[in-house]
């Protein structure tokens, strides 16, 4: 045991309980609990059908929805799980409560649930989605560069922290229109370092719900002459983000 770790004994990274030496680093019972998210999957976000009402689509209602705006937004992302049950509290404490340690697990996850499809990928570049700077101060850290720099470090691929920068406060809008949302959000993304030739990128969050923030990184990037952008989050909501 290092010094460290009595400092900070690790913490199961989902249902943040002491872990003992022999539990390693995380719960097995908390682990078998987690929702993965299972196929069929939407051809281009990830996110799982579901199937039932005699439905036969490969895109989800929300790609099909928005697939006139394709050419300008993602091509295509995976998620890993539900944002139900323990990852919800799990995420919310790595967001708000300092839970940086559970990066590792994050990281480790998302690269052995998709570390294949990333390198089909082939991206040049992982980019977090931003946070506004405000944001970022109160909480000491973005959450997705943390998960970049980890899955970057696992699978050596580049992580840029300085593309895309966020520039305005954006509240939450539930009371304004999907349309409104993605039109405030597209008008705070701006490029700010972005280097030559990139045309392959992947993006990074920790939730992916109806893809109005992922569209709005996307479009800012191909409109800046990136080819390509995929999207890898941890888990998939419901609702209004
Ligand atoms: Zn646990
Ligand atoms: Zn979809």
């Amino acid at each position: 045991m290092k010094f460290w770790d009595l400092l900070y004994p690790p913490r199961c990274p989902l249902c943040g309980e002491i872990l003992s030496l022999k539990e390693g680093k995380v719960h097995q019972a908390c682990y078998r609990k987690l929702l993965r998210v299972r196929e069929p999957l939407c051809k281009r976000c990830g996110k799982p059908l579901t199937p039932g009402a005699g439905e036969q689509r490969e895109w989800c209602m929300d790609c099909l929805r928005s697939r006139h705006r394709h050419g300008k937004s993602f091509d295509q992302g995976r998620v890993l799980w539900l944002y139900s049950g323990d990852i919800q509290k799990s995420i919310l404490d790595y967001k708000y409560k300092g839970m940086k340690s559970y990066t590792d697990f994050y990281a480790e996850e998302a690269v052995n649930r998709w570390g294949r499809w990333i390198r089909s990928k082939n991206p040049q570049m992982l980019i977090p989605v931003p946070l506004h700077p405000r944001k970022k101060r109160i909480r000491g850290y973005n959450q997705a560069e943390l998960l970049a720099k980890s899955i970057g470090k696992r699978m050596e691929i580049p992580v840029g922290t300085d593309v895309l920068y966020r520039k305005r406060w954006t509240e939450p809008q539930k009371a304004v229109s999907g349309q409104e949302r993605r039109h405030n959000l597209a008008k705070s993304m701006e490029i700010r370092h972005l280097p030559e030739n990139l045309r392959r990128v992947l993006l990074i969050d920790d939730i992916y719900t109806t893809g109005s923030t992922m569209e709005a990184c996307a479009g800012i990037l191909k409109k800046n002459g990136v080819e390509e952008v995929c999207f890898l989050a941890l888990c998939i909501g419901y609702g209004n983000g």
